[in-house]
């Protein structure tokens, strides 16, 4: 299936690792450029450089934290002189919380309502009147399956995600007119390096097997029974950004390998 995304330029925030690194592999592989965005600098080029010399697309390696609105604006500079504009957005950076509602700080709150909700909002902002100039395009928001079925030791998260996905709809119904379309998907248990550490660190000094751990939540939360790869969860992104997935528009969907346990 072509699914017409050769010589697209896609922004993808937190692109150096995990989720991020696997969705701007996969738009590469299809032949759209790709503009990776996060903190850690030397990493993030790095990352670039090997997408470029795999795929032979452009592939730009860009320090941003997405909490700093001028660091959002000199990403929107650096795309707009480079390519012209963006057709492609994909706001992924983001990370897990563990509080408790009473003690957490306010700054607490607002780093992570800047993290997930406003990073957002200022990329969207910035990149869209590019995308309105080359015809349409397209926002998907990466939020969690948090965002609808909260974890318990991670209210902040929940609330912040949950704010994304509602920000995709208003977003949606905003944006449909000039042909930029926007979506949101959650994720269940996507096997990343930050999952391993997690596993590594809980099982440490007990002599258990850290992928045993893994095994035992993937089959005590998803009825599927495992954690997707983060490839596996890529090749829905990329179909969400293609053209072939034209008429969906304000959709939150789930990729969680049956997790949820409402119908929503
Ligand atoms: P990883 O920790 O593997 O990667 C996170 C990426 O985001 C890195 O590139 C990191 O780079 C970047 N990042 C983190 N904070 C910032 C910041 N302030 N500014 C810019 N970049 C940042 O995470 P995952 O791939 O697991 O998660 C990606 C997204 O998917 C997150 O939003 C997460 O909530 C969501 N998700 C993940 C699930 C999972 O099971 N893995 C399940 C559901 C949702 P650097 O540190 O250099 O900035």
């Amino acid at each position: 299936m072509d699914l017409g995304l050769k010589d697209k330029v896609a922004v993808i925030t937190g692109g150096s690792a995990g989720i991020g690194l696997a969705v701007a592999r996969a738009l590469a592989r299809e032949k759209a450029h790709v503009v990776l965005c996060a903190r850690d600098e030397a990493r993030t080029v790095e990352q670039a450089r090997e997408i470029s010399r795999e795929y032979g697309v452009t592939a730009l390696g860009l320090r941003c934290d997405v909490t700093r609105l001028d660091d959002i604006s000199s990403v929107v500079a650096a795309v707009e002189q480079s390519f012209g504009g963006a057709d492609i957005l994909i706001n992924n950076a983001g990370a897990g919380s563990r509080e408790t509602i009473m003690d957490a700080a306010d700054e607490r709150w607002r780093h992570y309502w800047d993290l997930h909700v406003m990073a957002a909002v200022r990329f969207s902002r910035g990149l869209a009147p590019a995308m309105r100039r080359r015809g349409g395009g397209v926002i998907i928001n990466n939020a969690s399956i948090c965002a609808r079925q909260p974890l318990d030791y991670e209210p902040i998260y929940n609330v912040t995600k949950a704010a994304l996905m509602m920000l995709s709809k208003c977003l949606a119904d905003e944006l449909i007119r000039d042909n930029i379309r926007v979506n949101c998907i959650n994720p269940g248990l996507i096997l990343t390096a930050a999952w391993e550490e997690a596993a590594r660190q809980a099982v440490a000094g007990t002599g258990a097997d850290w992928r045993e751990y893994l095994d035992r939540i993937a089959r005590e939360k998803a009825p599927i029974g495992r954690f997707a790869s983060p490839e596996e969860l890529a090749d829905f992104f990329v179909f969400l950004c293609s053209p072939r997935a034209s008429y969906c528009v304000g959709s939150t969907l789930q990729v969680d390998g049956g997790w949820l346990k409402v119908v929503a």
